[in-house]
């Protein structure tokens, strides 16, 4: 709803400590899966795995594999499907993850779904207690395409916490361009450009859109209203999903 339900300090719940399980995010650049993905990983108290934040980061750094995805990045075009399943792999071996995770931004193909797939199983990840869920469970977030554009264009990020603001929508931080965290000046992002955005939601009807149907297919999909102006409420959705459809 208004700024002020948008800017509350991320409380730990009695949830902290579930076992969650996978849950993926699905949804287009703006869907709001980021936002999303930051409170439930405050709720549930699991990680919130982002290749494109993973990514950007090796951009930072300047390291081999973030000079091979720069220009990838910057172009709106997606990176290869052995580096982020790599990565991801790497990732979700960390101890941190073994009661549940939050993939945002990931798979985005169907080769990368079906990688998933075969990696979770063939790590036996689920004979780890996990309570009764068996597969992850996938979240999609739809919004319509002019939503989608007003927001891009908005986005802006703290480069020192990472937490997601929008000069477009109610998510505005309290002081225009600073963060209500820590005060760092606030960043666009590179590909946040119209040019950029327009082929990145290109990329994600042809290749990413499709997951819906194989997920579907599987029974594992739950579609939330992306678009409504009340975070809360998506949030809100997005944690019964989680709560509810743990024996999928
Ligand atoms: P958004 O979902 O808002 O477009 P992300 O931060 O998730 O942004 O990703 C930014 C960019 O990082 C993508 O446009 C793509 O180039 C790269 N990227 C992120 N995740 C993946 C992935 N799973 N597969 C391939 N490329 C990815």
């Amino acid at each position: 709803m208004g700024t002020e339900m948008t800017q509350k300090p991320a409380v730990a719940s009695d949830k902290t400590g579930v076992a969650v399980g996978p849950v993926i995010l699905l949804g287009a650049p703006g869907a709001g899966k980021g936002t999303q993905a930051q409170r439930i990983t405050d709720y549930f108290g699991i990680p919130q795995i982002s290749t494109g934040d993973i990514l950007r980061d090796h951009i930072r750094r300047g390291t081999e594999l973030g000079l091979q995805a720069r220009a990838q990045m910057e172009q709106g075009q997606l990176v290869g499907d052995q580096v982020v399943c790599d990565m991801v792999a790497d990732r979700i071996a960390q101890p941190d993850c073994a009661i549940g995770f939050i993939l945002d931004g990931f798979p985005r193909t169907v080769k990368q779904a079906q990688w998933l797939d075969r990696h979770l199983a063939q790590k036996h990840y689920f004979e780890i207690d996990h309570g009764c869920r068996k597969q992850p469970i996938v979240i999609q977030l739809t919004v319509e395409y002019n939503d989608l554009l007003r927001r891009l264009t908005g986005r802006r990020t703290c480069p020192t916490c990472g937490r997601i603001y929008n000069a477009n929508t109610s998510q505005k931080p309290l002081v225009e361009g600073v963060c209500d965290l820590d005060g760092s000046a606030l960043v666009t992002r590179k590909d946040d450009r119209e040019e950029v955005i327009m082929e990145r939601l290109k990329n994600y009807e042809a290749q990413t859109l499709p997951l819906a149907d194989y997920y579907g297919m599987k029974k594992r999909l739950v579609e939330i209203d992306g678009s409504v102006a009340d975070v809360d409420a998506i949030t809100a959705e997005v944690r019964k999903a989680i709560e509810h459809g743990d024996c999928l």
